[in-house]
């Protein structure tokens, strides 16, 4: 594409790349521009550098959406890592996890979750899916202003300068069969006009900052048909392309329970029963059958895949060979926070498949024989995808039209230096410490990490630990 003759004014809003990954693939001598509003306007690659134009310390990579989030566990990160059972599991984490979130209050989730969104900047994500379910105050009673914890985290993701879609959860049930709900689920829960009324109030809120407003019916097991249809239809009639996220089929004893409730597994269940298509991220979908995953690659949703809590909480592992021989799209999210890294969570997927099949270089494709390249191409659509953010056709990451979201890695980093700019991305990925080799992140055309450094890292630190002390119990 040309570009028109630049005026000083124009330099403010530009970058120069000697190396860049665009949609299409790597890329060199790449000018970027972009616009006040944050978009970018220009990407001009085999170009000579404008003079006075800043030149990025190293190779340009999209940001990358992270696409499911619990902000609150952050401060829950390590708490679990000892045995409380013969045999711990999910179950027995959730339970520790619930003894947590009863403890919560809207200061200490704003405190937490601003430093979460800042670790996530500073790790390579520009944008997060936050699946937000903890709603009333410790006693189960809706707050005064019943909006209080969505906009706490709101205020974070402005705070940190992340882009948010937030996803208030609908959650009613302990169980399939509706199931009444646990005491310790009493913060959780929602009647479905409820629901719609919460959306309603946080609309204008959503648009003042440019976030996007989606919904998350937890799950099968938290949302009774009826109230699935429902609530689809309520968000549906607000805003037609309003992103809808729900967690399935993520473990074994969810799909035994679905089955003895509906004779179908999760995902069977799902695809038969609500309008499944590009505007839904299946977040795990751990476990499915061949033909699950020939027909929900189908719809066009996103699997929305997180494989360092998948890992720590011994979900299981996604197919993502079987998913992209059907077309599937993915993306990644860092879920519980166990881990806040986008490069450890591509790591992650690519050594899970590894183990499993015994081979190498598992997610390259004919198209892309670079794996760390291939990942992130793919990661980087589907989870703008999953968030919202991407028209009809639209192609995500550095490209006119979309937020001007990107990492530069630090070319002198020792893991990077002297390697041709794919191998730097895959050194970014396999070989170094992960985030030692971001130099800055850029979110919506601003620079918010300079020098691996967000401006309010010790700030939010500070805040984080002091919010997390009067959150954790003695054990
Ligand atoms: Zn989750």
């Amino acid at each position: 594409m040309a570009h028109d003759a630049m005026t000083a004014a124009d330099s403010a809003c530009s970058l120069f790349a000697a190396d860049a990954l665009l949609p299409t693939g790597w890329a060199r001598n790449v000018l970027v521009q972009w616009d006040g509003a944050g978009r970018v306007t220009h990407v001009v690659p085999d170009t000579a550098a404008p003079a006075g134009v800043a030149q990025a310390a190293g190779p340009l990579l999209p940001g990358m959406p992270n696409l499911h989030s619990h902000a609150f566990q952050r401060a829950f990160a390590g708490l679990t890592e000892y045995r409380g059972e013969a045999q711990d599991s999910f179950w027995s984490w959730r339970n520790l996890m619930y003894r947590f979130a009863q403890r919560i209050t809207p200061e200490a989730l704003e405190a937490i979750a601003t430093w979460l969104y800042i670790e996530m900047l500073e790790a390579g994500y520009t944008s997060v899916c936050e699946f937000h379910y903890v709603h009333h105050d410790t006693d189960g009673r809706p707050y005064a202003d019943d909006a209080t914890l969505s906009l706490a985290l709101l205020r974070a993701a402005h705070t940190a300068g992340i882009h948010i879609t937030l996803l208030p959860v609908l959650y009613q049930t302990s169980g399939f069969g509706a199931k009444p709900p646990r005491a310790d689920q009493a913060r959780f829960i929602r009647s479905t006009d409820n629901m719609l009324s919460l959306l309603e109030r946080l609309a204008p809120a959503c648009r003042a900052q440019e976030a996007i407003l989606g919904m998350a019916p937890h799950s099968l097991r938290a949302v009774p048909a009826d109230s699935l249809t429902a609530a689809v239809q309520g968000l549906t009639a607000l805003n037609p392309h309003a992103p809808i996220h729900i967690h399935i089929a993520e473990q074994t004893q969810e799909v035994d329970d679905c089955i003895a409730w509906s004779g179908q597994r999760p995902v069977q269940w799902l695809l038969e029963h609500a309008p499944v298509d590009a505007r839904w991220c299946l977040v795990h979908a751990t476990h499915m059958t061949p033909t699950e995953y020939a027909a929900a690659a189908a719809t066009g949703a996103v699997a929305g895949i997180c494989p360092t809590t998948e890992a720590n909480l011994g979900d299981g592992i996604f197919d993502m060979p079987l998913w992209l021989q059907h077309g599937g799209r993915w993306g990644v999210g860092s879920d519980s926070h166990a881990c806040v890294n986008a490069a450890e969570e591509l790591l992650m997927l690519e050594y899970g498949q590894r183990l499993v099949r015994r081979q190498r270089n598992v997610l390259a494709t004919p198209a892309q024989p670079e794996v760390a390249t291939a990942m992130a191409l793919q990661a980087v659509q589907g989870g703008a995808q999953a968030s919202g953010r991407l028209g009809d056709g639209q192609t995500a990451g550095i490209a006119v039209g979309q937020r001007a979201d990107w990492v530069v890695l630090d070319a002198q980093a020792v893991a990077l230096r002297g390697l041709p700019a794919p191998a730097m991305l895959s050194a970014h990925v396999f070989a170094s410490h992960r985030t030692s080799a971001i130099h800055s992140v850029w979110a919506g055309g601003q620079c918010r990490v300079a020098g691996g450094r967000h401006a309010l890292h010790d700030r939010a630190a500070g805040a984080f630990v002091a919010a997390r002390a009067t959150t954790i119990d003695a054990r």
